[in-house]
């Protein structure tokens, strides 16, 4: 697929006014400041597709990218979550759109988390990994700011966190990924490809 083609669809601040839920799509999730913006920027070759909040605590938007003019195939740009100064009330306003597009987007193919290497697998990365498994929902983990470890260290760091999800192998993939190097683009294309082009 042509990563590079992607352009911005729309936003949507509530399930209801997502866009028709058919095709396919392949939705982004993250912890803020892990990177998501980054990747999905690197993904496509594009300087500012997706953009960083940086207004934490405002309402968050789902964001939808069409992969050219044909709507059938989107990115999905969810709100990052885990802003440490958000109110409790809009944490879990938060967390319900965001468990409530998981649960009910028929269209949704796969689950790309991104996680800094160097602090993967946060309290709420591993809910999300729950929910996925709840709905069998294949899910890939960029372990990105690769570039900031000694290449022995991402490794270890790689096989750290492929330890910890034994359980849920069937499920989930892992990699390394860099922004900054451009590390690992071939092989999270080749993953979305194969959730998109089924
Ligand atoms: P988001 O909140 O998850 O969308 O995070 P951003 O993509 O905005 O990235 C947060 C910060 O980390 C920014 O200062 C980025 O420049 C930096 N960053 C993102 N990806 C990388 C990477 O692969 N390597 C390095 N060194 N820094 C990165």
């Amino acid at each position: 697929l042509n990563y590079q083609s992607a352009r911005f669809l729309i936003s949507a601040p509530t399930l209801a006014s997502c866009p028709t839920d058919s095709g396919a799509e392949v939705a982004f999730a993250g912890r803020s400041n892990a990177g998501k913006s980054s990747a999905i920027n690197t993904l496509t070759r594009q300087k500012a597709l997706a953009r960083t909040s940086k207004t934490p605590g405002r309402t968050q938007l789902i964001n939808f990218f069409s992969l050219g003019d044909d709507t059938s195939r989107r990115l999905v740009d969810l709100p990052g979550y885990g802003f440490a100064k958000v109110p409790e009330k809009v944490k879990l306003e938060w967390q319900r759109h965001l468990s409530d597009y998981l649960q009910r987007r028929a269209s949704l193919r796969g689950l790309v988390v991104v996680m800094d290497v160097r602090h993967p697998l946060s309290e709420f990365d591993q809910t999300l990994l729950g929910w996925a498994d709840d709905k069998h929902m294949p899910v890939h983990i960029l372990l990105t700011k690769a570039d900031k470890l000694k290449q022995g260290a991402a490794k270890a760091a790689l096989q750290q966190v492929k330890n910890r999800l034994r359980e849920w192998e069937d499920l989930v993939s892992l990699q390394l990924f860099s922004s900054l190097k451009g590390q690992g683009v071939e092989e999270a294309h080749q993953r979305l490809d194969g959730w998109l082009l089924d």
